[in-house]
């Protein structure tokens, strides 16, 4: 069985911020998850470079746009390998085999008389690279991904998609599942859209506009595709549409793409149209995750408060900002993040509630003739499921509600008090329970659950130092 799972790629005009961190580690949740149960697991992301507002960031930093794009790109591959995440390939668009692949796509689209050209007057958002009518702005007349920014009023003669003629297929799609949205909320927001007047999108703009950056419209050297067209398409180039069949008929279609709400129409409709009418096959599932806040704020860079993962990596390592992202946020709502609380939680949970109940209970079985642990070989069932489900907190909620009856067990029944023979029944269902939550844990905080299994599982029990050290910051 196979098992291909996308994250969204990113625009690379800036640094990441703890956002892409979140989505980061979800989607290695579900990828590692896979791979533990031996299927043949991809987990692919990449770099959205084709972009007016990337061509704008590079100017602003006085560089050319492909070196500015290169040094970005590198910070969020950097990012994923100190988060832990395996990621498998990562398909930038502005290399030669997303340029190749997505004029493949083009053709395929318009060989099947899905593209067409006209002239167009639009109100467009440079930050979203997207068009949008009246109904779509908020009471300012801006868009909901930027306010306070103000639209441009363009005109042009672009090519056209013909999203039209896909509506009614697409909307049954949702409906019945066939393209899973998940969540239900999620799901109906998609239903509602494609319930009202949808319209043909542009999916081209002049080379001028696009300042000569991107992927060229084949046989109109005097068009550049449109930065959503090509950007989708990298979940198919970096599996090798239109360059290397054999590994494309081997992942695709994606299993599953992992993206934040504000993107959900590109994916849920038009990406979905174009590949019907490319006469493609279709991802089975997105799962739309919401967005961070930062103590009730929206994050920004004109409010300051844009977080680096990297410095909260630095002060909490590795799994507590795991820990963090998938215990204290909703898997599909926004959520919010603080310092505050993710010293709290660090404290509390980590090196209270888990990493003293490791370190007594490794302590009350060292010097005991206990039987060897041998490690799990599955999970626990509901944990799977939740997993399955893109439902990570209630995942990790069930593992740490096993920790706490652990705990509770222990200090009830006070096994210290009692003699061997009496101690040793007693410890040693809970080591077994702790070794399955350790098995558990492995796709949300590999490390610690390495650290759990070894120390209990495969050989002698004995006490070394503590899971979580004492925070001195
Ligand atoms: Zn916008």
């Amino acid at each position: 069985m196979k098992y291909f799972i996308t994250a969204a790629i990113p625009y690379v005009n800036a640094k990441p911020h703890i956002g892409h961190a979140l989505e980061f580690v979800q989607g290695d949740v579900i990828a590692r998850y896979h791979r533990i149960l031996g299927h043949d697991t991809l987990y692919l992301c990449g770099a959205d470079e084709n972009a007016l507002k990337i061509v704008q960031a590079a100017e602003k930093a006085g560089m050319e746009v492909l070196p500015f794009c290169d040094a970005n790109a590198n910070l969020f591959q950097s990012l994923m390998k100190k988060l832990d995440v395996q990621l498998d390939i990562f398909e930038r668009a502005s290399s030669e085999s997303h340029h190749i692949s997505s004029k493949k796509l083009w053709e395929l689209c318009e060989k099947n008389g899905d593209i067409y050209k006209k002239a167009y007057q639009g109100l467009y958002c440079v930050g979203c690279e997207a068009f949008y009518t009246q109904e779509e702005l908020n009471e300012n007349g801006e868009c909901f991904e930027h306010p306070g920014k103000k639209l441009d009023v363009v005109t042009e003669e672009n090519y056209f998609f013909r999203l039209s003629r896909y509506k009614n297929q697409i909307l049954k799609l949702i409906e019945s599942d066939g393209v899973h949205v998940v969540s239900e909320i999620r799901k109906n927001e998609m239903i509602g859209f494609l319930n009202g007047d949808v319209q043909d999108i542009s999916i081209s703009r002049s080379r001028e506009r696009a300042r000569n950056w991107g992927v060229e419209v084949p046989k109109d050297p005097s068009q550049m595709m449109y930065v959503w067209f090509d950007a989708l398409n990298v979940y198919q180039s970096g599996v090798g549409f239109g360059t290397d069949e054999k590994q494309y008929n081997t992942w695709w279609p994606a299993d599953a793409h992992l993206i934040g709400k504000g993107i959900l129409r590109f994916h849920a409709v038009y990406w979905i149209a174009m590949l019907l009418s490319a006469g493609l096959s279709l991802p089975k599932e997105i799962f739309v995750h919401g967005y961070i806040t930062i103590g009730g704020q929206k994050m920004s860079k004109t409010l300051g408060n844009v977080i680096d993962p990297l410095d909260l990596i630095q002060t909490f390592d590795i799994d507590p900002l795991r820990y963090y992202f998938l215990r204290e946020m909703s898997s599909i709502d926004d959520a919010d993040f603080t310092i505050e609380r993710m010293s709290e939680v660090y404290q509390a949970h980590l090196a209270n509630e888990l990493g003293n109940l490791v370190s007594r209970l490794a302590k009350l079985c060292e010097s005991l003739p206990l039987q060897i642990f041998e490690v799990p070989t599955s999970f626990t069932k509901q944990v799977a499921q939740y997993i399955v489900q893109f439902a990570l907190k209630n995942g990790i909620d069930h593992i740490w509600d096993r920790i706490v009856l652990i705990n509770k067990t222990l200090t009830d029944t006070k096994p210290w008090e009692k003699d061997e023979k009496e101690k040793i029944t007693l410890l040693a269902p809970l080591v077994q329970e702790l070794i399955q939550v350790g098995y558990d844990l492995q796709p949300f905080l590999p490390n610690t659950a390495e650290k759990i299994m070894r120390r209990f599982a495969g050989s002698r029990i004995t006490a070394s130092e503590p899971l979580f050290p004492k925070r001195t910051s």
